[in-house]
């Protein structure tokens, strides 16, 4: 038995008529022989009745403290809406469809409520529907804790649980079909020539995704990458053959880069985040002043990134959200940070930054042009990011994909 999963984002299930192009990719791969298994998210978004974050605020108008069990089981319910209609859908059109929900299909999770790991997939039910000849479609983004109780993977879920299907059932591949026609160079709303990637490496998307490009969620990218299974990302409303993330190398001689002609792959951004600077010059014993900022920070269960300590300052930031927290945490212990809110992260990502002189030294000339100065930047041998007001994110995010993406 050959198994394809397929996974459906919210903009692809959100009308009658999308789901129809969803249901024609599905008739598509059983023409094709595939034994399948149709991944839906919740319909539409933010605003829409049955999405995500509408069932949420029926809850949280009334109480913000609704405790997180709850509010899984109401989270859940989402995937189950349009999982029914999914299969509603595709019998209409002659197949035999039936629906299991995360725990139905085998999907245990840790207890986490609101931000469960999978620990494993037992797909049992799954292959016994499978077996005897039915569409298989399961409800994304949630599973169901050891002790019973009904878990959300977070957001982007579906694509995690999507991975995990299709490696537990050792499927062919696992086609995550979005509003996009596959992993693109910028995100397109940013961007506007960001191009779409043919093939790209697991670390590659993972790097991306990690620094904010939502098009697919980094767990799913990761337990993928664990057992090679091809992920692909494809237009649920298009034929384009979309993005190819593997790391084989179909096409070129053995031991030659398919990267090679590539230094960066992509960019991402991640915006609404602050900047925190603390002055250190006046402290006599800078290093225990610096362990006890990041002390309290992970006391108070804040997460901080960019970290650069210097003999005058320590700087880092934190999510918007986060940041009057942070403040009153620092202000608890006598000190008074300097806020810089709403800037953006850019990451420049790419296998190939590894050991290439001077992109540093370029991407500061090409910000520099157009005086967007870096408030801070870091590298590693995969990713280079700065730090940018997000006033100036748009505007630096297309110039540095100019210079270095789509070079005239
Ligand atoms: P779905 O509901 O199908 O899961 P998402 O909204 O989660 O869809 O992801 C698709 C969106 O991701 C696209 O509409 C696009 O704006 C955004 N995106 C961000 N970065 C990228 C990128 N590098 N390539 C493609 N899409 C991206
Ligand atoms: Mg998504």
């Amino acid at each position: 038995m050959k198994i394809l999963v397929q996974k459906f984002g919210g903009t692809s299930v959100s009308t009658e008529e999308r789901r129809e192009r969803a249901a024609a990719k599905v008739l598509g791969a059983v023409s094709e022989n595939y034994a399948v298994v149709a991944v839906v998210s919740a319909m539409g978004r933010a605003g829409d009745p049955y999405a995500t974050d509408t069932l949420i605020k029926l809850a949280t108008d009334i109480n913000k403290e609704i405790t997180a069990r709850e509010l899984d089981l109401l989270m859940s319910c989402g995937e189950v809406i349009s999982g029914a209609v999914l299969a509603a859908t595709l019998q209409n059109h002659g197949l035999r469809a039936t629906l299991l929900t995360g725990g139905q299909a085998g999907i245990i999770t840790t207890a986490e409520h609101g931000e469960a790991r999978i620990l494993r997939v037992n797909p049992k039910e799954i292959l016994r529907e499978l077996k005897a000849g039915r569409v298989v479609v399961v409800t994304g983004f949630q599973g169901v804790s050891e002790d019973g109780a009904v878990t959300t993977l977070g957001r982007g879920g579906s694509d995690t649980s999507a991975a995990a299907l299709g490696v537990a059932l050792n499927a062919e591949a696992v086609d995550i079909y979005t509003d996009v026609e596959g992993v693109m160079t910028a995100d397109p709303r940013i961007v506007q020539d960001a191009r779409i990637l043919d093939v790209v490496t697991y670390n590659d998307v993972a790097h991306l995704a990690h620094e904010g490009a939502k098009v697919i969620h980094p767990r799913a990218v990761e337990i993928a990458m664990r057992q090679n299974m091809p992920l692909r990302v494809k237009s649920t409303f298009s034929d384009a053959p979309g993005t190819l993330v593997t790391n084989d190398q179909p096409n070129r001689a053995v031991g030659a880069d398919m990267f090679e002609d590539r230094l960066i792959t992509g960019i991402a951004h991640m915006p609404q985040v602050t900047q925190i600077t603390i002055d250190i010059s006046g402290d006599r014993d800078k290093p225990r002043i610096v362990r006890q900022i990041f002390k309290s920070m992970a006391l108070a269960g804040i997460s901080v990134d960019f970290i650069s300590t210097q003999l005058d300052a320590v700087r880092y930031t934190v999510k918007d959200e986060l940041a009057s927290k942070a403040a009153e945490v620092l202000q608890n212990m006598n000190i008074t940070p300097k806020l810089l809110s709403g800037c953006a992260i850019i990451s420049l990502v790419g296998g190939g930054i590894t050991d290439a002189p001077g992109v540093m030294a370029d991407i500061a000339e090409v910000l520099a042009e157009r005086d967007i100065e870096i408030l801070q930047s870091a590298d590693s041998h995969t990713t280079i990011w700065v730090l940018v007001k997000g006033t100036h994110l748009t505007e630096a995010a297309r110039m540095l994909h100019g210079k270095f993406i789509n070079p005239q």
